[in-house]
């Protein structure tokens, strides 16, 4: 495999390019050439002139490219509108082949099931670079549809973009096909010899305390912590919502875990409600931390990045950034952490809207992150190029914000440990461990409230309440330490039962020798069986000290619209006649 980057500078230069490597290929094994086009204008007319160029001087050569928030040759953000990567195959195994297909929510399923089978029908595909607009789709479902391709197949590209953020078209392109608004441009690459690499790094890394995201639709993130979202931002980090609202962000996305990786979004506006408008999906119900970006600790990530990369020992490496690395580097900055690739293969890509790469089986839209896709015909020679950032950044030591960063972190899992040591023994009975009567009170009453707003035949609650007989006998005759194992046998015993039956279950101690269960949701074998099992396991039990005791049990289900201590009340009536009716038993109300 070879590559050849140049920047489309005017025709007769273009065509210059493309006659030397006709030339050069004639005589030579070659058995693909794609040309990767990236424009950072949105002229339509100009990149079809570029592209019609290829196409006349090599017919049988194949393109892909998209509009762009930057374009990066030989490693570095370039200076001109078009950029060109000319990949040359020479493996005579090797296949190419590009698709392009119009995307909307409503062709969505169609693009991915259409796909599904073009790969079926080539066993020989190795990786799938795409190229997407993104404006005005959610891709969360076309990542999921695209995910249950064969997961040996790697999968990677970007969003296409504009130079101007704010600016909502962009489009992609390819062989045959015209510039498209609304489009992804798959591009397939494989054959024996084909070996794939691919990585992300995003070096951003979490700070401070975990913040649940409860409210949020789509790309809107409404609140955390039932707050609103930007109250955080103000709180934590006295950032004001003006015009530089995105740059000051920027060093402080969100990161949260999708499909158990580490995925980053950052908001670009806030709404006057304090919802922000994020980079893309997040996800209500998950728990985010705020990440932080310092030029040290990125570096320091991509670097290890870069050194796995050069073992793979790849020919050519083609790079998806976000643009708001762009932006958080700056122009002057951000090939510090692109350009030392170049040392290992020619390095080509762009700054993108979107980044999407799959690991293990599950295709994610990443933000704010750097991919990095190294590509090689025929097994690695061992003769590799080294990967090392020779940057002031990296020389000596951590930086004082990695290091302040490090300090907040570990003063808040001190914190965070400690506020948990306090919850438990705020809600917990010295004796049992079991929850206290303020806790399992909590837990009922809320529960009666949710089966009463929602009444559900299927999975209705009950209680079961029980209470040890004659404990003042135990008590008076062989002691209260005794008493006191006696308590705790039928808790572990409650215990075991119960969460072996359903882990939901609450169990706490409602008085000296009394207890409350709260099965939230039916039982598939129904609660009177499981009180059962309680009063036969502990009958059966022998105390060493005292022999062997009994329980009465009184069980009783959820009505809606009933009041919670009226429920209660029907619990305890319930047991109260077990108790007069010969004890050892159990009583329905
Ligand atoms: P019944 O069968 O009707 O329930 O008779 P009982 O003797 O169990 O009567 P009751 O339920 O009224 O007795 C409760 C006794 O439990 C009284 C109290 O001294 C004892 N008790 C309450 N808390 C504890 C405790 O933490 N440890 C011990 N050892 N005894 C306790
Ligand atoms: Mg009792
Ligand atoms: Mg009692």
């Amino acid at each position: 495999m070879r590559q050849i980057q140049f920047e489309y500078e005017n025709d007769a230069s273009l065509r210059q390019e493309l006659n030397r490597i006709d030339k050069w290929r004639t005589n030579r094994q070659v058995s693909a050439i794609l040309f990767h086009v990236f424009s950072d204008n949105l002229e339509t007319d100009k990149i079809t002139h570029v592209t019609s160029l290829i196409e006349f001087a090599l017919p049988d050569a194949l393109f892909a490219g998209c509009t762009t928030s930057g374009n990066v040759m030989d490693g570095r953000l370039n200076k001109s509108h078009i950029t060109i990567t000319c990949t040359i195959f020479e493996d005579p195994n090797t296949h190419v082949e590009v698709f392009q297909m119009p995307l909307t929510s409503d062709t969505e399923p169609k693009v991915t099931s259409d796909l599904g089978e073009i790969v079926r029908q080539r066993p020989w595909v190795k990786s799938i670079e795409l190229l997407v607009t993104i404006r005005g789709l959610s891709m969360t479902k076309f990542c999921e549809d695209l995910s249950v391709i064969n997961e040996d197949i790697r999968m990677f590209g970007g969003g296409a973009f504009s130079d101007d953020i704010n600016e909502v078209s962009s489009f992609v392109f390819s062989s045959g096909s015209d510039c498209c608004e609304h489009a992804v441009v798959f591009i397939l690459i494989g054959g024996e010899s084909v070996s794939v690499y691919s990585e992300w790094v995003t070096g951003w890394k979490p700070l401070g305390r975990k913040l649940k995201i409860t409210k949020a639709d789509h790309a809107l993130l409404h609140t955390l912590d039932n707050k609103p979202a930007y109250d955080i931002y103000y709180k934590y980090l006295n950032i004001a919502n003006d015009d530089q609202f995105f740059m000051h962000t920027l060093e402080f996305p969100f990161i949260y875990k999708h499909n158990g990786i580490d995925i980053l979004r950052a908001p670009t506006a806030c709404r006057e409600d304090g919802t922000l408008v994020m980079t893309a999906d997040i996800e209500e119900g998950v728990e985010a931390y705020m990440a932080y970006g310092d030029p040290w600790t990125i570096l320091e990530q991509v670097n290890s990045c870069g050194m796995r990369l050069a073992e793979f020992e790849p020919q050519a490496i083609f790079l998806f950034s976000c643009a708001a690395r762009r932006s958080f580097w700056g122009n002057e900055g951000c090939d510090r952490e692109t350009s030392p690739f170049q040392n290992i293969a020619p390095t080509s890509g762009f700054y993108t809207s979107g980044e999407f790469m799959r690991t293990g089986k599950n295709l994610n839209q990443h933000n704010v992150t750097l991919l990095i896709t190294g590509l090689r015909e025929g097994p690695a020679t061992g003769k590799r190029h080294n990967f090392r950032i020779r940057d002031h950044e990296l020389d000596g030591q951590a930086s004082l914000v990695n290091r302040l960063a490090n300090f907040v972190q570990a003063a808040t899992a001190d914190l965070e440990e400690t506020v948990m040591m306090l919850e438990q023994t705020s809600i917990r009975d010295g004796l049992t461990k079991l929850y206290n009567r303020t806790e399992i009170q909590h837990r009922i009453t809320a529960r009666n409230k949710a089966y009463t707003e929602n009444p559900d035949d299927v999975n209705r609650p009950s209680l079961i309440m029980i209470d040890i007989d004659n404990f003042k006998h135990v008590n008076d005759t062989f002691g209260h330490h005794e008493g006191d194992i006696v308590i705790k046998t039928i808790s572990h015993i409650m215990e075991d039962i119960c969460f072996d039956t359903d882990t939901d279950i609450s169990i706490g101690r409602w008085g000296g020798e009394e207890f409350m269960i709260l099965i939230p949701n039916t039982l598939r074998d129904g609660t009177e069986a499981l009180a059962e099992k309680i009063r036969t396991t502990f009958e059966a039990k022998v105390f060493d000290v005292s022999g062997s005791h009994t329980i009465s049990l009184g069980v009783t289900f959820a009505i809606a619209g009933e009041h919670v201590d009226t429920w209660c009340q029907r619990a305890d009536a319930a047991l109260y006649e077990a108790k007069n009716t010969g004890k050892n038993k159990i009583v329905i109300k």
